[in-house]
C-alpha cells in the first residue's frame, strides 16, 4: 500500500457542522439487504415512481442531436428562463421578467446558493422543523443559528404564524418555508400566507419559499407569498422539474427572484457547475410549455395512493395518519406503538422488509412520527401495509 494513503485526512472543521438526508442512506441499506436476497419494500425515498413524459424525453434527445451538448450561460438558457418567468408569472399570478430566473441543477442548489449568498455567522434562520433536513444542514454548515419552528399535527402541520412572529429578531436574516411541505404533506391555506406577508411586512427579513411541490396539491389550492407584490424583493421562489415532472434524475430546478440577487446566484453558479445541462434545459422547455396531460395523470395516482395508505395505517394498532393535502408523503404518528421513531423504523426495515424514514430525519420534532414515500406502485404499497399490519400485530401491546 502507497504511504500517502496513510496520511491523516484534516477535513475543514465546517464538514463537522454538515447533515445530511437519510433517505439516501436508509436506501443503501434497503439495497444491501436486497443484495442479500431479501424482499424490499421501498417507501423511503421522494421520487415519483413514474417515467418522464415522453415528449420531455424527446426533446433531450433531439437537443443532443441538435448540439445542445456545450456550456451555456451560468444563468440558464434564455429561452427557459422565459418559459418558467411566464409560468411562474401565470400560475403565481404576479408579472415575471426573465432576468429575475436562475436555472440550476435541481431544486437543491437553490437553498445551497441561497443561504451561501445571504447568510452567514451571527444570523438566524427560521426554518420548518419536522422538515426537509438540507435547510438544518446548510444552515449549520454556514455557521448560523438554525431556529427551528416546530410544525405541528393539531395544526395540520402548518406552522403557527403567531410563534413565526414571536421567533422574529433582529438577527433574522432568512425565513425558509416548504408548501406543500416534505415530510408532513401540510398545506399553507391563503389565511396563512396573508398573515406570514403581514408580519413581513414590519420587518427586512427574506424568505426562502421552497414550492418544489407546489403542482401537487390534492385538495384547495397552492398559495405563494411569491404573489404579493409589495414582498416581492424579499422572496426567493423555489421550484422545479424533479417531482412535478417524475425528472429527478435529470438534475433541474430553479429560482425566481430579484435580479441583483439572481446575478450573485449565476455567480455562485459560474464558480460550481458553470451551468445547467444544455440539452436538459431544452428538455425544461418541453416540460413546461408542451402537453401537461402526465401531471395530472401522475397526481390522481398520488390522490389514491394517498387514500389507500391513509384508510389501512388507521386500522392499525398504534399508527393514527392525517390525510395529506399535498406532495407525495405519508407521516403517521406512531406513539401509540410505544416505540421511539428510529427503532421503529429500523424494525420495520430489518424484520419487515419495509423502508420508511424516520420522523426525526427530518428534525428533533419528527420524534414520534414515520414517514412513508407513496411515491411506488399501489400493489407495493399494499404489500408494505400488509407487512407492517403483521409486524404490529406481533410487536405492539
Ligand atoms: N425541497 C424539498 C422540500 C424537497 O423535498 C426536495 C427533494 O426531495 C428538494 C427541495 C430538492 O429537489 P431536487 O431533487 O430537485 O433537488
Amino acid at each position: 500500500m502507497s504511504k500517502a494513503l496513510h496520511i491523516e485526512l484534516r477535513l475543514a472543521q465546517r464538514m463537522s457542522r454538515l447533515g445530511t438526508e437519510t433517505a439516501f442512506e436508509v436506501l443503501a441499506k434497503a439495497r444491501a439487504l436486497e443484495a442479500k436476497g431479501r424482499d424490499i419494500v421501498h417507501l423511503e425515498i421522494g421520487e415519483p415512481d413514474f417515467d418522464t413524459p415522453a415528449n420531455i424525453v424527446d426533446a433531450a434527445v433531439d437537443a443532443l442531436h441538435h448540439g445542445f451538448t456545450h456550456y451555456g450561460p451560468s444563468a440558464g438558457l434564455p429561452d427557459l428562463r422565459k418559459a418558467i418567468a411566464d409560468e411562474v408569472a401565470a400560475s403565481r399570478h404576479t408579472s415575471v421578467s426573465p432576468d429575475e430566473v436562475v436555472v440550476v441543477p435541481g431544486g437543491k442548489p437553490i437553498i445551497f446558493f441561497t443561504l451561501m449568498a445571504l447568510v452567514q455567522e451571527g444570523d438566524e434562520v427560521i426554518y420548518p422543523n419536522p422538515g426537509f433536513p438540507i435547510y438544518e444542514s446548510m444552515i449549520e454548515l454556514l455557521g448560523a443559528k438554525a431556529v427551528p419552528i416546530q410544525l405541528r399535527e393539531d395544526r395540520e402541520f402548518r406552522l403557527d404564524t403567531k410563534e413565526l412572529k414571536s421567533l422574529i429578531n433582529e438577527r433574522t436574516k432568512l425565513i425558509i418555508l416548504n408548501s406543500p411541505q416534505n415530510p408532513t404533506g401540510g398545506v399553507m391555506t391563503k389565511q396563512d400566507i396573508e398573515e406570514i406577508a403581514a408580519i413581513l411586512a414590519d420587518t427586512d427579513v427574506m424568505v426562502l419559499s421552497d414550492e418544489i411541490y407546489s403542482r401537487l396539491i390534492f385538495e384547495g389550492e397552492h398559495y405563494s407569498l411569491f404573489s404579493y407584490d409589495d414582498l416581492r424583493d424579499r422572496i426567493i421562489l423555489l421550484d422545479g422539474f424533479s417531482k412535478t415532472y417524475a425528472m429527478t434524475g435529470w438534475r433541474m430546478g430553479y429560482g425566481v427572484m430579484r435580479v441583483d440577487l439572481a446575478q450573485q446566484i449565476a455567480r455562485l453558479m459560474t464558480n460550481s457547475n458553470s451551468c445547467t445541462a444544455s440539452f436538459t434545459q431544452k428538455a425544461g422547455i418541453e416540460a413546461i410549455c408542451g402537453p401537461q396531460a402526465s401531471v395530472k395523470v401522475m397526481n390522481d395516482e398520488f390522490r389514491k395512493r394517498r387514500d389507500y395508505f391513509a384508510e389501512r395505517i388507521n386500522r392499525i394498532k398504534g399508527f393514527s395518519c392525517l390525510v395529506p393535502k399535498g406532495a407525495f408523503y405519508m407521516f403517521p404518528n406512531i406513539t401509540a406503538t410505544g416505540w421511539k421513531s428510529k427503532p421503529l423504523a429500523d424494525a420495520l426495515l430489518d424484520e419487515a422488509g419495509v423502508a420508511a424514514l424516520s420522523g426525526t430525519s427530518f428534525g428533533a420534532f419528527g420524534e414520534g412520527y414515520l414517514r412513508f414515500s407513496i411515491a411506488n406502485s399501489l400493489e407495493n404499497i399494499r404489500k408494505a401495509l400488509d407487512r407492517v399490519e403483521e409486524w404490529a400485530g406481533k410487536n405492539v401491546k
